[in-house]
């Protein structure tokens, strides 16, 4: 199979978008900026899904569903989140077609115009704390620990597949608490159990910490987020966990009776990871044959590849691969046999290997005389013999647990590598230039200030880390004095 995938150090973009594509994972739609994640991808988002909720619900949380459409009058209604979401709204103001009458085939009925426009969702704030009003009287209705897994539509001018797509699949809670430190608790643990996902299961590191004011979701008082970093050297978001104070209680007149039998305003958070957490995985492992996946995530773990010639060296080696394909199943492995002999050994190697399979099986005529099949390493490319005489479950387990802490360790290499302290700003323009990668820099906390160094240089605050120490600095840019430093990147 010709997989010409163009190489990550020569166009790192188009790399991504060919992989995208050739891995079947995703492709383009007749809608600019919306995509059809096709069915491999969606397995591994599926997988995603799976853990995630699991996490939700082992930290209290349900899910329910809320409805796309959001009456316009409920989006303005808190002044900052209607700021930061008009530019990208998609807006229903009909609700039938007629034909035309001088021929020009079906068009909007001007008849059928709705009295009040309605909202895509591009976030679920607005509607569902106007249905918490009704779910709130007193302290004892509290908290509401509500999660919803949904589609949500931003008009985005610049997408890229997965990463910022015009409609995206995400999942948003949103809880409501009877005490400000509860709901500043519950930010906190959300942006926690993302940076575990991301790790533990998607073997990517990220850095936990707080937004700064101008990447703050609107409508927020505080934005906890996780940051990862991809082979390119840039920065992406890839989970924020918002803590919206009393604003929106306040904006949809949600309040409780207090135990102290007085009225309070509810407190109140959302959180939410989307389908841009594939852009993160694809990015933050694959190479130039292809994906690398990590087992935890993977929805194809093992491939067989049988290599005969003629039908019976088939049926003796696909009875061989029975016995090894229960075996692994029976231990929780996911195995596909592919037996296709439409194509050959070399082509589904190869097909495989762009696929991202983790552990590759062949069993050709040596194998079947010598009892024996070869184990291939997707992530390091390894291949060794080895004796059926051995426990092959165990040592496929074995490699499961092994390749995902590689992977893992790969990454945290390369972020150790790409994460560098800087004392000026010439010196900061110098290794966002010829490095890339998170750079640690003074920073004197003004938007103004953060603005410049953007406009010059292309590069965001991404984050103050939680685990960033207080020192006596400098900023780099206006030389003012400064607690803390920011990490600095250029995003996607
Ligand atoms: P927000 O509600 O803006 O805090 O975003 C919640 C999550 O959705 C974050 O993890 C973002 O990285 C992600 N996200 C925001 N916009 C997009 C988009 N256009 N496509 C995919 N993911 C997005």
């Amino acid at each position: 199979m010709s997989k010409g995938l163009p190489k990550r150090s020569e166009d790192y973009s188009l790399w991504y978008n060919e992989l995208v594509k050739k891995a079947d994972l995703a492709e383009n739609s007749a809608v600019r900026g919306c995509m059809v994640i096709k069915p491999y991808g969606y397995s591994i988002w599926e997988k995603m899904q799976a853990e995630i909720d699991r996490m939700f619900k082992e930290t209290g949380h349900t899910n329910a569903y809320f409805p796309l459409f959001i009456p316009k009058s409920y989006l303005s209604k808190e002044a900052d989140h209607v700021d930061g979401f008009a530019k990208e709204c998609a807006v229903v103001t009909h609700y039938r077609l007629k034909n035309d009458e001088e021929g020009n085939g079906v068009v909007v009925d001007p008849e059928a115009k709705l009295e009040e426009e309605l909202i895509v969702r591009p976030t679920s704030e607005t509607i569902i704390w106007s249905t918490y009003k009704n779910w709130v009287q007193s302290y004892r209705d509290l908290p509401i620990m509500v999660n919803q897994w949904a589609n949500v539509v931003r008009w985005e001018m610049r997408t890229r597949f997965f990463l910022r797509t015009t409609e995206f699949l995400w999942q948003e809670g949103h809880t409501a608490h009877a005490t400000k430190q509860e709901a500043i608790d519950e930010s906190v643990q959300m942006m926690n159990v993302y940076a575990s996902f991301a790790e533990d299961f998607m073997a990517v590191p990220v850095v936990k910490g707080i937004k700064s004011e101008s990447e703050r979701f609107a409508g927020a008082i505080e934005t906890y987020c996780i940051e990862a970093l991809m082979q390119d050297g840039k920065a992406l978001q890839a989970g924020t966990s918002h803590f919206l104070g009393q604003n929106f209680a306040k904006a949809f007149d949600v309040k409780f009776a207090n135990r102290e039998g007085g009225q309070d305003y509810v407190w109140g958070t959302s959180w939410g990871v989307s389908t841009r957490l594939m852009g993160a995985l694809i990015m933050a492992h694959s190479d130039d044959q292809g994906l690398v996946l990590p087992p935890k995530l993977a929805p194809i773990q093992v491939v067989i590849v049988p290599i005969y010639k003629g039908e019976d060296q088939l049926n003796a080696i696909s009875e061989k691969a029975d016995g090894i394909i229960k075996a692994l199943r029976a231990v929780g492995v996911s195995v596909k046999f592919d037996g296709r002999d439409t194509y050959k050994p070399g082509f589904k190697f190869a097909e495989w290997e762009l696929k991202g399979v983790p552990v590759r099986i062949a069993i050709g005529p040596k194998d079947m005389e010598n009892n024996s099949v070869e184990i291939a390493r997707r992530d390091t490319g390894v291949k060794e013999t080895f004796s059926l005489e051995n426990d092959l479950t165990e040592k496929i387990q074995g490699l499961m647990e092994e390749i995902q802490n590689a992977i893992y360790q790969k990454a945290q290499d390369f972020r150790t590598e790409n994460t560098r302290s800087v004392e000026t700003y010439e010196e900061f323009k110098e290794v966002l230039e010829n490095e890339g990668g998170f750079i640690s820099a003074h920073w004197d906390g003004t938007a103004e200030t953060e603005e410049k160094i953007k406009n010059e240089t292309k590069a965001t605050i991404r984050c103050i880390p939680i685990d960033a120490v207080e020192e006596e600095g400098k900023c780099i840019y206006t030389g003012k004095p400064s607690k803390v430093r920011a990490l600095f990147a250029k995003a996607y």
